[in-house]
């Protein structure tokens, strides 16, 4: 996203861009549900993408569940979910002019003067001014600029799944359909919401439930053992969905029946095949490394709960855009100013996840950690927090 964002804005600007995709295939089958805010509409809008009522599904308001299933809070508050494949697919759409060239692996970067030389794994290079590192939570790029910059495993996982609608009873559908919903069981913390259904289909009764469900595991045996596919492979940056062991879908399934209440059991159980991924926290604390930047979740990887994958993507790339392509004689200056402003958003999204996810896991070290825990697991503090439609309100750089 990150990538494409600052690839289309800059090809706008009449710069000549090259995008290298390390994957051989379209990525547009990929991904589940986003949350969206005002960066993103901005970069649509910078690049005439008018997506109307077509950006996504329309929710009134947040409800949370007891296990048993009653309603035990409920806020207004109306917001936009949509699919990460929707919104890659008009990017990429806007995308035509440049140069996107998939199957190219980048290695590494060497800078010189005032110019760059990309290195792909193939043996190809490419030379350029400038090098934009967009290659997402496990940077090639940003482990080469900053080797001692480890994402920092959380200690928890998040299972996912998208169930089409029509595979619901209607009394869950009903129960799901028009709020985002939580269920808070002790130290974990399960949500479902509607996004766009399979080819962007925004017509009810053809959309999917998005879920995703934080779980705590250990890291270490626990944690490797749940990336190791049925071969014996460890898949240490993400396990594919089909490969992860049936045994720990059968728990999965066997932990929804203990845990969640009768609705969201029901989305957990109807859904074809569950994928996952360690959830990690990793910021940098620089952006701007001579000819090369760091952007998206490259530059900062905040948890899930702030809801800003995508859009902080976009507010990098579009603040980035727009210093590089503005007048030489001031582009060092708005650079550094460029790279301050990030580095805090970076920072403040990082923060701010780590304090929504702060009661899943473990018992907290020491008692401040317990009472930012408890403040964290209330269902109105939940509600109000996490992916908020105006996360601005809780980020504090
Ligand atoms: C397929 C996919 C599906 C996703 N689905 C969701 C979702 O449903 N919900 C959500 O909230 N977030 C999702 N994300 C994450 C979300 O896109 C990011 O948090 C956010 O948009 C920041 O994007 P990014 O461009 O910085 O990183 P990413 O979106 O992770 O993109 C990084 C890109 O760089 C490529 N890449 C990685 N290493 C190299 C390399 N060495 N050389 C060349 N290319 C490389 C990757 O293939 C990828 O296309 C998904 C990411 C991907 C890649």
């Amino acid at each position: 996203m990150a990538g494409l964002c600052a690839g289309a804005l800059l090809a706008r600007r009449g710069v000549e861009v090259t995008v290298l995709e390390r994957s051989h295939e379209d990525l547009s089958g990929r991904g589940a549900g986003i949350a969206i805010h005002r960066e993103l509409f901005e970069v649509l809008t910078a690049l005439d993408i008018d997506p109307g009522d077509a950006v996504g599904v329309h929710a009134t308001g947040r409800q949370v569940f007891d296990a048993d299933g009653e309603v035990v809070a409920r806020l207004e508050q109306p917001q936009v979910f949509t699919s990460w494949g929707l919104v890659y697919r008009m990017l990429r759409g806007a995308f035509s002019g440049a140069r996107f060239l998939k199957g190219k692996t980048v290695d590494g970067v060497r800078q010189q003067g005032d110019g760059a030389t990309v290195h792909c794994s193939d043996g190809t290079h490419y030379e350029s001014d400038w090098v934009i590192a967009a290659d997402g939570s496990r940077s090639a790029l940003r482990a080469r600029l900053l080797p001692a910059l480890a994402p920092r495993y959380a200690g928890y996982v998040a299972w996912r799944g998208l169930v089409l609608e029509q595979a619901l009873d209607g009394r869950t559908r009903a129960a799901l359909e028009h709020r985002m919903s939580f269920v808070l069981p002790p130290g974990e913390h399960m949500l479902c919401y509607l996004v766009a259904g399979p080819n962007d289909d925004l017509r009810p009764g053809h959309r999917w439930y998005n879920w995703v469900w934080y779980r705590p595991v250990a890291a270490g045996a626990p944690l490797a053992d749940l990336l190791t596919d049925a071969g014996g492979h460890h898949h240490r940056d993400g396990i594919p969905p089909q490969r992860i062991r049936e045994t720990h879908i059968a728990a999965l399934q066997d932990a929804a029946g203990r845990l969640l209440p009768p609705v969201l059991r029901a989305v957990v159980a109807a859904t074809p095949r569950p994928f996952l991924q360690s959830i990690v926290d990793a910021a940098a604390p620089a952006l701007w490394h001579g000819r090369t930047f760091l952007v998206g979740d490259a530059a900062s990887t905040a948890r899930p709960h702030v809801g800003l994958g995508v859009s902080k993507a976009a507010g990098d790339a579009l603040t980035l855009s727009g210093a590089l392509a503005g007048p030489r004689a001031t582009q060092a200056e708005a650079l550094a100013r460029w790279n301050a402003e990030r580095v805090g958003v970076g920072h403040a999204a990082l923060d701010w996840g780590r304090r929504l996810g702060s009661y899943i896991g473990g018992t907290p070290a020491d008692a401040a950690r317990a009472a930012e825990a408890r403040h964290y697991r209330q269902p109105d503090v939940v509600m109000r927090e996490v992916a908020c439609p105006q996360p601005e309100r809780f980020l504090n750089p």
